[in-house]
């Protein structure tokens, strides 16, 4: 099973997002959205690991973000 996410799907979450961070856990240190501007090595993250990448199961993080929930063990949103 193919279990990669599309260049189009990057960009239909990009432009979802806005261009910013839609990561909302409150254990990276910002409160609500961090809407850090998304760079061009973003992460396309799965909220339910075992998941398809469709756009209702991914958000677009910044890497401070991504970093965070590595630290933080597979702590999902
Ligand atoms: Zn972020
Ligand atoms: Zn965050």
């Amino acid at each position: 099973m193919a279990d990669n996410p599309s260049p189009k799907l990057r960009e239909q979450v990009y432009a979802r997002a806005g261009g910013r961070c839609e990561c909302r856990l409150r254990s990276c240190g910002h409160l609500g959205h961090c809407s850090s501007a998304l760079r061009d090595d973003w992460v396309l993250h799965r909220i339910k690991a075992g998941a398809p990448y469709v756009l209702s199961n991914v958000i677009g993080l910044c890497h401070a973000c991504h970093n965070s929930r590595s630290a933080h063990g597979a702590r999902r949103q």
